[in-house]
């Protein structure tokens, strides 16, 4: 038997116990659970097939007393003694994706974001437009190219202009995102509608995710119906799904919301989080988004999203949108901290707009934790690899 040793001020403490998909040479990928610097193998200390399946999927479709009951359990387990092979060093295995995306919708939620690249991209006009503070704009992205952490990105090739009109080639305004993404457990079936109040019955937990963007071939195709092929190449998630039990302490209260919203996104309860991100290129931090100033919260996207019926599936994955705030080194995204890339920023001495080759991001991301300390998300992290050349 094994007792795991929590370090005071681990981010991975028992106040935290997120979820992950993990597998040891030889084995097969199946649900963990982080407590530490170890990875407790579910299906081998609770002897409960749906945890020796190699996604979250299946334990999150049996609901939130379900995820209540797991979590007391996990707790009290992970704290006495353990079975010697039901635990691993976390640097001795291997991270998956923590579950299989159903669908994936990527929202617009930070008003520092809107304005900002609202005042980039269409600076004679008010930067907002008119249904912003109205609902929570977003769009369909892919689900099928949602990536965990340190799997590489490939720059994309697409169309851009130039003053003879369209080319084609490698993006040469590849940028990030820094999001929080939203993962749903409870589905409900077409018809349906999941009410601000009922948030937490469907949201099993939240990863962190780069949307990774390519600004010269989203800013030709965009519009009128929004991002495309600028975006669907890849999106990164975490590795950790930080359960929406082990957030209670970040919750707050959100911004004042004017004009007041309609009546089916008005907030029950408070579902602002205080969590503090940090983003570093080449290992050096650029920006420290905070969460706790975006405008919609992720009840209110939920609501918006299946205000019209829409089927939610277990599985599906709504981001944030860009976490931004009003400080040049708080936004979530390049365009946003070099203005366009007007204003480079020193990445180790090189002056940098967008990512080049090589260029690797990482995003992470702590909240307060119930026990007086911060819980941690882990990180979201990819490299750029050259693009590649397709045949015709
Ligand atoms: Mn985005």
């Amino acid at each position: 038997m094994t007792t795991i040793a929590v370090p005071a001020g681990s981010p991975f403490g028992l106040d935290n116990l997120p979820y992950g998909v993990f597998s040891t040479p030889g084995t097969g990928p199946r649900v963990g659970v982080r407590v530490a610097d170890s990875v407790v193998d579910l299906a081998a200390t609770l002897g409960d097939a749906v945890f020796a399946r190699p996604s979250l999927n299946a334990f999150m479709a049996q609901g939130r007393a379900r995820w209540d009951e797991v979590r007391r359990r996990v707790a009290d387990l992970a704290a006495g003694e353990l079975p010697d092979e039901a635990v691993h060093p976390v640097l001795a295995v291997t991270m998956h994706r923590p579950f299989d995306v159903a669908d994936y919708v990527d929202f617009y939620a930070s008003e520092h974001h809107a304005t900002n690249l609202g005042r980039i991209l269409r600076p004679d006009s008010e930067p907002l437009l008119p249904n912003w503070k109205h609902l929570p704009v977003g769009y369909h992205g892919r689900a099928g190219t949602v990536v965990v952490t340190g799997t590489d990105v490939v720059r994309p090739c697409g169309q851009r202009t130039s003053e003879g009109g369209p080319v084609f080639g490698p993006s040469q305004r590849l940028d990030i995102e820094a999001e929080l993404g939203f993962v749903v457990g409870t589905p409900l079936p077409l018809g349906s509608r999941v009410s601000t109040a009922e948030f937490a019955d469907h949201v099993f937990g939240a990863v962190l995710v780069n949307d990774w963007s390519a600004r010269d071939i989203q800013a030709w195709e965009y519009q009128p119906l929004g991002p495309h092929l600028g975006k669907s190449f890849a999106t990164s998630i975490s590795a950790w799904v930080v359960p929406l039990q082990a957030l209670e302490a970040a919750r707050v209260a959100g911004p004042v919301q004017e004009p007041q919203v309609l009546p089916y996104l008005a907030e029950q309860e408070d579902w602002g989080l205080d969590i503090d991100l940090a983003v570093s290129w080449n290992g050096q931090v650029v920006s420290r988004p905070v969460y706790r100033e975006m405008y919609w919260s992720p009840a209110q996207m939920l609501a918006h999203l299946t205000v019209n019926g829409a089927a939610t599936n277990t599985g599906d994955l709504y981001a944030s949108g860009t976490i931004s705030g009003p400080g040049r080194h708080e936004r979530g995204a390049l365009i946003e901290i070099t203005w366009g890339g007007r204003d480079p920023v020193d990445v180790a001495g090189r002056p940098s707009t967008f990512l080049e080759d090589g260029d690797e991001v990482t995003i992470s991301a702590t909240a307060p934790g119930a026990a007086g300390g911060r819980i941690g998300f882990g990180d979201v992290t990819g490299r750029i690899l050259p693009a590649v050349d397709l045949p015709a």
